[in-house]
């Protein structure tokens, strides 16, 4: 059994596609969030996710468009781009994203959050020390996350918690006496210095997660972009993956 796993795709279609077609055939798409904002084509990006995921969470970024929560907590590039996100959507679109949860307990196994489980909408789980704190915010072995756009394993063991970078391809085999806090990256606006877009592969009954990054057409995206009137630097900065 395959799940893939996406989370920011931030409106960046030209990537979400490349991932879903390096992907593959999969038993189901988990999608944590963060759907729309920064990228120019909002609403494929949602009828996309609504076809193809079983489940889908709302990020900062969603609600932001959505106008669910303030644009003064971002910063001007995103607010610009979020605000334009927001005029785009269509109404069916927003309806979809207006209903859904930033946290969502799976089963007795998982969980997944857009930020972290102590704070679903706005927590970076940036660091060992942040995340060995979110651990007793949920009861489940493993919590998947989005939100800082950075591919990352942290491992709790006993008392202490380990961060690991999971490079391109790693396997990860799941240790039962270990918890998770697993972010598979950003799809559409990775910010670990690989421009290409991140994602990974959750294998309940291997018990494994594998994590993968996708070249896609970064020029198009830009030039959708810049067509659109979206700051230069949220167009400029995916060349980079910063
Ligand atoms: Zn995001």
């Amino acid at each position: 059994m395959a799940i893939l796993l996406i989370a920011d795709v931030h409106a960046n279609y030209t990537a979400l596609e490349a991932v879903l077609d390096s992907a593959g055939s999969v038993d189901a798409v988990w999608c944590l969030g963060d759907t729309v904002g920064y990228g120019p084509q909002p609403n494929e990006c949602v009828a996309t996710v609504r076809e193809r995921a079983e489940i889908v969470l709302v990020g900062n970024h969603d609600l932001g468009c959505l106008g669910t929560i303030s644009l003064i907590q971002f910063n001007r590039e995103a607010r610009i781009a979020n605000e334009w996100n927001g005029q785009q959507l269509d109404d069916e679109h927003r309806t979809f994203l207006l209903d859904l949860e930033p946290m969502v307990r799976v089963s007795d196994a998982v969980t997944l959050a857009h930020g972290s489980p102590r704070d679903p909408v706005w927590e970076y789980v940036l660091d060992a020390e942040i995340a060995q704190r979110v651990f007793e915010h949920f009861d489940t072995q493993l919590c998947f996350v989005g939100h800082t756009h950075q591919p990352a394993i942290y491992q709790l063991k006993g008392q202490r918690c380990a961060r690991i970078v999971p490079s391109d391809g790693l396997v990860l085999e799941l240790d039962p006496d270990v918890r998770y806090v697993i972010n598979p990256g950003g799809v559409g606006q990775p910010r670990d210095g690989d421009a290409r877009a991140a994602w990974a592969l959750y294998d309940p009954a291997a018990a494994t997660v594998t994590f993968r990054r996708t070249a896609y057409n970064i020029r198009r995206t830009q030039s959708l972009m810049i067509d659109a009137g979206l700051p230069e630097l949220l167009a400029a900065r995916l060349s980079f993956g910063l």
